[in-house]
This record gives structure tokens, C-alpha cells and sequence, in this order.
């Protein structure tokens, strides 16, 4: 059955792009397949991740110049993007987003689709969450960022499940994590400040696939499980490494995602 995910956060930068890309990428080295949905309309970079060269967007599946699966790219492994242009055209409505996103997956099957959303609490972030089983939030260590997750948190009480915490960009001082709790719930994965972030993006190579022994990588991994709901073991050797859900006979060709 599809499972659809949003991906939300009270301010820009916090790192809801990268988290959203590298689980894509972990779940489909469990063997699922996984849509992308960059659902920052007016500020694409799904695609910018992923090295991507968008030939058809979001933008023009709305416009009605190109069809669904044209608009649906393979990125790696089993994971799909659908882009949303780097170029922005014009302003797209959340309703026309909720009836593009919805005839693309009435003509393709996915195990989980990741909506990337635009920062904040407009129209567009709840349309999302609506859209989806549960979303997932992702705060910095600081005092702003807090405050403006809290703010997403009441906003969708009545319009989606939290399924957890992602706190990112974590320094050894800060914010203590059990008064971060308090106020956001659950934190389910904890990842640090990690220079090699910002240098996979620039590579256009995901994160978890350039670094598979990382802290980092370790708590992407924590949080595919919680989001799958399956236990994920990593085996990681020198020049060969896959990942594998718990007690399932998959192709490792298949997994490792080459
Ligand atoms: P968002 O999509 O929430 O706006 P991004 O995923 O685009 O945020 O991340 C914003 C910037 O922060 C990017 O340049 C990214 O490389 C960097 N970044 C994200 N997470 C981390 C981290 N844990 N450590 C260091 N840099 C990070
Ligand atoms: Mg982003």
C-alpha cells in the first residue's frame, strides 16, 4: 500500500531537501519504490540534489504541456522525482498542486511518496500534509527554529499526524534535546553538522551513498526505519556495501541501488 510522507519545517534551510532526498534513496535500497514530489514550487532543488537535468517539470504537467510520466524521472536505484523547476514561471495554487500530484500517482504505483514542502505554514504545507498518512518535522538546534516548527506543529493539529522529529544540524552546544522534545514531541533522528553535506550536494552524489559509515548516515538510517516501520541493517565492507531490510531475501544489485 502507498504511504505518502511530508516533509515540513517552520524556516528555510533547515535541511528538509536533504533529509527527504537521502530517504529516498535508503528506502530504495530496501527495494521500494519511491516517488520525490518537490513540493517547493517556488523554490526548487530536489532536482539540484539528485544532479539532476529537469526536462519536464511539475510546472508544465500543471501547464498541460507534457503527461504524467513524463514528468516523473528516474533519479537512482527505484527512487523517482517529480521536479518542480528551477525556473519559476508563475505562482502554482496548492489546489492545482493536490490535482497534479494526484493524477500522476493515479497513473504510477509507488510504495512511498516524500513531499517535499516549502518552509513555513502556507496553504501549500497544509495541502500536503492533508495529502499525506503522516508528515514529519525537521528542526535545528535553535531557539528560532523551535519556536517556528511549534508554530507548523498547531497549525496542522487538525490536518495531520506528526510521525516524528528530525533535529538537524546539531552542535555540541545548544538547545538540550528534552526541553526540544517537550515542545515538539518525539525526536526520531539526530543529525549532526556535517561538512560533508553541503560537498554532496554540490557532487550532485546523495549523502548516504558517498558516506555509508557517517554518524549522519547511521541516523538517515534510524529514520527510514521508523518510517518503514522495518528494522534496516547496513553492511558495510571496503568496495561493497547494501542495505537490507531485516528477514527479506532481496537482489543486492537491487539494493545497493547500482
Ligand atoms: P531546506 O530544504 O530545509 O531549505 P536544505 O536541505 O536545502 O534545507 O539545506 C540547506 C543547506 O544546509 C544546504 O546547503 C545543505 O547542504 C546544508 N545542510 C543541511 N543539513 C546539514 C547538516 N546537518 N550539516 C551541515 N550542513 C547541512
Ligand atoms: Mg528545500
Amino acid at each position: 500500500m502507498m504511504k505518502t510522507i511530508t516533509i515540513a519545517s517552520g524556516k528555510g534551510g533547515t535541511g528538509k531537501t536533504f533529509i527527504t532526498c537521502n530517504l529516498g534513496v535508503l528506502l530504495s535500497m530496501c527495494g521500494y519504490r519511491v516517488l520525490i514530489v518537490d513540493a517547493d514550487v517556488n523554490l526548487a532543488n530536489v532536482e539540484l540534489v539528485y544532479g539532476l537535468k529537469a526536462k519536464y517539470t511539475l510546472q508544465d504537467f500543471i501547464e498541460g504541456t507534457c503527461k504524467a510520466e513524463d514528468v516523473v524521472q528516474n533519479v537512482l536505484g527505484s527512487v523517482y522525482v517529480t521536479p518542480a523547476g528551477i525556473q519559476l514561471k508563475r505562482r502554482i495554487r496548492p489546489k492545482e498542486f493536490d490535482d497534479a500530484v494526484k493524477q500522476i500517482l493515479s497513473t504510477m504505483d509507488f510504495d512511498y511518496v516524500l513531499i517535499d514542502a516549502p518552509a513555513g505554514i502556507d496553504a501549500q504545507v497544509v495541502t500536503s500534509v492533508r495529502m499525506s498518512e503522516g508528515y514529519l518535522l525537521v528542526a535545528n538546534p535553535e531557539i528560532t527554529s523551535i519556536v517556528d516548527a511549534y508554530k507548523v506543529k498547531k497549525i496542522m493539529e487538525n490536518s495531520g499526524t506528526l510521525i516524528g522529529v528530525v533535529l538537524n544540524k546539531v552542535k555540541k552546544t545548544g538547545i538540550n534535546r528534552r526541553e526540544i522534545e517537550k515542545v515538539l514531541g518525539e525526536i526520531i533522528a539526530s543529525i549532526p553538522e556535517d561538512p560533508k553535506i553541503p560537498q554532496s550536494i554540490n557532487s550532485g552524489i546523495p549523502y548516504v551513498v558517498k558516506n555509508p559509515n557517517t554518524i549522519t548516515t547511521k541516523q538517515l538510517i534510524r529514520l527510514a526505519s521508523r518510517v518503514s516501520g522495518r528494522e534496516i541493517v547496513v553492511d558495510a565492507r571496503p568496495k561493497f556495501w547494501f542495505f537490507r531490510r531485516r528477514g527479506d531475501d532481496i537482489d543486492e544489485d537491487k539494493a545497493s541501488g547500482r
